[in-house]
Formats: structure tokens, sequence, C-alpha cells
């Protein structure tokens, strides 16, 4: 299978270190390793906002449809429509539904049929996976914010209403 974004290892690497992700992403979504349960960053983060592909920031789901399954790890019960594509997992002796990014293929986590409703869906996610973002920064936020201060407001005008 193939997706749109193509990286080496190394660059994935490079990219998830550049992110400040945490060290185990990169073995979750390049090796569809699993974080140890109840220890995910999401697990219990209840924000409003979106969760984004860590990779490549694709958004994947909405923070309305995360809900608390018990099992350790951040699920939601509906993702992004065209967002995660599914692949048949035999591995561990099961047969489960792997979720990967559908932008870059990076590995998720799994979806289940015993979510609640709409769906009966749970997408059973590694937190290493997922990049929140806030309500307020819904364009990539860039990761500098270098002499914001007075720039932007050199055509505002402060001072005219005084
Ligand atoms: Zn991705």
């Amino acid at each position: 299978m193939t997706f749109p974004i193509q990286k080496t290892d190394a660059q994935w690497l490079d990219t998830l270190q550049a992110k400040g992700a945490e060290p185990v992403a990169y073995q979750v979504t390049r090796h569809a390793a699993t974080e140890r349960p109840f220890t995910g960053k999401y697990e219990q983060h209840w924000a409003p906002g979106s969760y984004h592909c860590i990779c490549c920031g694709a958004k994947l789901f909405d923070s309305d449809t995360k809900f608390d399954a018990g099992c350790g790890w951040p699920s939601f019960y509906q993702a992004d429509p065209g967002a995660i594509t599914e692949i048949v997992d035999r591995s561990h002796h099961m047969v489960r539904t792997e979720t990967v990014c559908s932008q870059c293929g990076a590995h998720l986590g799994h979806v289940f049929e015993d979510g609640p409703l709409p769906t009966g869906l749970r997408y059973c996610m590694n937190s290493a996976s997922l990049d929140f973002h806030g309500p307020d920064s819904s364009t990539a936020a860039p990761a500098t914010f270098e002499d914001s201060t007075g720039a932007s407001n050199a055509t505002d005008g402060d001072d005219s209403g005084n």
C-alpha cells in the first residue's frame, strides 16, 4: 500500500524529533508498536479541539467524538471522513483491524466494533500517534513566535481612539 506522503525511516525520525514527539512515537507510527496502557498523554485528555497525525499533521478526530473506553488508550467513536485507512491485521494470533493515517501510513491503533452509538465503533489509538490542536490553533501554529509583539500592531492605530 502506498500513501501520498512518503519518507524514509530516517526522515520520519527527524520529523518526529523536530516536532518534539514522544520518544515512542517513531516505533508506534512507523513500526506498529503499542504504547503501554494508561501511560499515554491523551488517555485522560478532554480539552476541546482536534487530534492530528503526529507524523504529517492530517486531522483525524474531533475532540467531541472522544470517549472514555476504560481500556487505557484514547478512544474515539468517529474519525474524519477519509482520514483513516483500515488494514486487516493478523498479528499476535488475532484478526484485528489496524488503522493507519491515509496521508502518510502512520500506524495509529486499531478499530473495534464495540464502541458507543451512533457509530458503534471504537478507534483505540496510541497517544504517541496523535497531536492535539486546541480550538485556537486550527491552522498549524508556528513553532516559534519571534518578535510577534509590536509588528502586527503597527497599522492598527491603537492610539487613535484616545
Ligand atoms: Zn499522517
